[in-house]
C-alpha cells in the first residue's frame, strides 16, 4: 500500500452528513432558511458558552452562522461599527483572511509579530505600542498617532486552534476600552484554562472552511453574549431586511450560511470531539518521534492552554538540513502532501503599506514550517509512513 496517496488535511466526511443532506432536499430547505442553520447556531453557541434565548424569531441565539469565517469577522466588526478611518490590532502571521475581513469593513489592519512558544499575538509589543504610539484625543477616542487613524479593536487570531494570550488581551481591552474580535478559524472544540472559548472574546469567529476541524462545506459563525449586537449582526447579514415587506433600513450583506451548509455542520458538530481527539494524538505522535531528530523543533504547545492541533508538523531550525520547500517537494515523490505555511500579512501585496510594528519572528518563521498529513482519518499506517520518509529526507 505505500503508494497510496496521503493528503495533508482533508474532510471527514460518513453517511451521516449524506442523510441530513438528504432531508433538506426532501424538504426542500436548500437555502439560508431552515432547521439545521436554526440547530447549528444553537449548538455552536452552547458549546462555546455564549447561549442565549433570543428575544424573537429574528433575533440571535449567541451564534450567527455565515457563509465564511471571512463574513463572520467582517460582520463582528461591522456590529461593532469600525469602518473608514479604523485601525484593528491583529497578528501578521495569520491566513490572509484575518486582514482581509478588516478591509471588508473599510478598516486597516495594525501588524504586531507573535510569540514564538504559541505564535500567537506578541501582548507585549501590543502593550508598548497602545502606550507609546497612541493619544487619546480631545474627544478621548484613542487614536494611531502617526496615521491619526482610530485605534477601534484587537483581533487575536487562536493560532492552529491555539488560543492566546487572552488574560493580557482582556486587560489590554479593558484598560484602552477595545473590543475583541477573536479569529478562532480552526479553535472549536478547545476551551480556555478551563472556561468556554466564548468568555474570552465580544466576539469569536468560527471557519467552516473544508480544512478546518470541522466542516460545513464552507462557512462560519460568529459567536457572541451581546444580545443587541448579535441581534443587529444577524439583521445586517441577512440584506437588513425589515419583514414582513421588502423594507430595508441600511446597506445589508447576503452572508447567511445555507441550510445544506449547516446540514453538514450539524452532522459534524457529533464528531467534534473525536476529530479534536484524533489531532492532538496526531500532533502527539509526530512530536515523539520528531523528538530526537537533530536540526528540527515541533509546533509550539504551550502547556497552560489547550489546543485543537488543527495543523500539525515541524520546525527546521538548522541551516543545513533540507529547507521546507525541498522537504515538501521531496515527500511529493513519495506521494504524501506536506506545505509550507502562511506567508506574513505584510508580506503580502494588499498590505504592503498598512501600520505594522516590527516583526523579525515571523518573517523567520514562517520560512522554516513544514506542515505534514493530519486529517483526522489519517491510520498509524500512513503516519508512520510519513515519519519515515521525512527521517530519511532529514538523514541525506
Ligand atoms: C480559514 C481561516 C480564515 C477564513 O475562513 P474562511 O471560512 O475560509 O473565510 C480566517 N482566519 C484564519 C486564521 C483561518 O485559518
Amino acid at each position: 500500500m505505500s503508494d497510496d496517496f496521503i493528503p495533508l488535511a482533508i474532510p471527514n466526511i460518513t453517511e451521516a452528513e449524506g442523510a441530513n443532506l438528504q432531508k433538506c432536499i426532501e424538504t426542500t430547505f436548500v437555502s439560508t432558511v431552515g432547521e439545521f442553520v436554526v440547530e447549528f447556531e444553537e449548538r455552536v453557541a452552547k458549546l462555546s458558552g455564549t447561549y442565549f434565548e433570543p428575544d424573537s424569531t429574528l433575533g440571535s441565539c449567541g451564534g450567527i452562522a455565515m457563509g465564511a469565517g471571512t463574513m463572520a469577522l467582517h460582520m463582528a466588526m461591522h456590529g461593532c461599527n469600525i469602518g473608514q478611518g479604523d485601525l484593528v490590532i491583529c497578528p501578521s502571521f495569520t491566513f490572509i483572511a484575518s486582514a482581509n475581513s478588516i478591509r471588508h469593513a473599510n478598516a486597516r489592519p495594525w501588524l504586531f509579530d507573535v510569540n514564538p512558544d504559541s505564535w500567537t499575538i506578541d501582548t507585549k509589543q501590543v502593550a508598548e505600542a497602545l502606550r507609546n504610539k497612541t493619544h487619546r484625543d480631545a474627544e478621548g477616542v484613542l487614536r494611531h498617532t502617526k496615521s491619526g487613524d482610530r485605534v477601534a479593536a484587537i483581533m487575536p487570531v487562536y493560532t492552529l486552534g491555539t488560543p492566546a494570550d487572552m488574560e493580557e488581551i482582556i486587560a489590554l481591552s479593558e484598560e484602552y476600552s477595545l473590543p475583541i474580535i477573536a479569529d478562532a478559524a480552526a479553535a472549536i472544540g478547545v476551551d480556555y484554562k478551563g472556561k468556554p472559548i466564548g468568555d474570552m472574546a465580544d466576539f469569536t469567529c468560527y471557519s467552516f472552511n473544508g480544512n478546518k476541524t470541522i466542516t460545513s462545506g464552507g462557512g462560519g459563525m460568529v459567536v457572541g453574549r451581546n444580545r443587541e449586537i448579535m441581534n443587529r449582526i444577524k439583521h445586517v447579514s441577512t440584506t437588513a431586511r425589515v419583514w414582513p415587506n421588502y423594507d430595508h433600513d441600511e446597506v445589508g450583506y447576503n452572508y447567511r450560511m445555507t441550510n445544506i451548509e449547516a446540514a453538514v455542520g450539524c452532522a459534524q458538530l457529533d464528531r467534534l470531539e473525536d476529530f479534536v481527539t484524533a489531532k492532538q494524538k496526531i500532533r502527539r505522535t509526530y512530536d515523539s518521534e520528531f523528538a530526537d531528530v537533530k536540526g528540527i523543533s515541533p509546533f509550539p504547545y504551550p502547556d497552560d492552554r489547550g489546543s485543537t492541533c488543527w495543523f500539525s508538523g515541524f520546525v527546521v531550525e538548522d541551516k543545513n538540513l533540507p529547507q521546507p520547500e525541498q522537504i515538501c517537494a521531496k515527500l511529493g515523490h513519495q506521494r504524501i502532501q506536506a506545505r509550507i505555511f502562511w506567508k506574513p500579512v505584510h508580506m503580502q501585496v494588499p498590505y504592503a503599506d498598512t501600520p505594522m510594528e516590527a516583526c523579525p519572528y515571523s518573517e523567520d518563521v514562517y520560512k522554516r514550517i513544514v506542515t505534514l498529513p493530519c486529517s483526522t482519518q489519517l491510520t498509524p499506517e500512513q503516519q508512520a509512513r510519513v515519519i519515515r520518509a521525512v527521517k530519511e529526507i532529514l538523514a541525506t
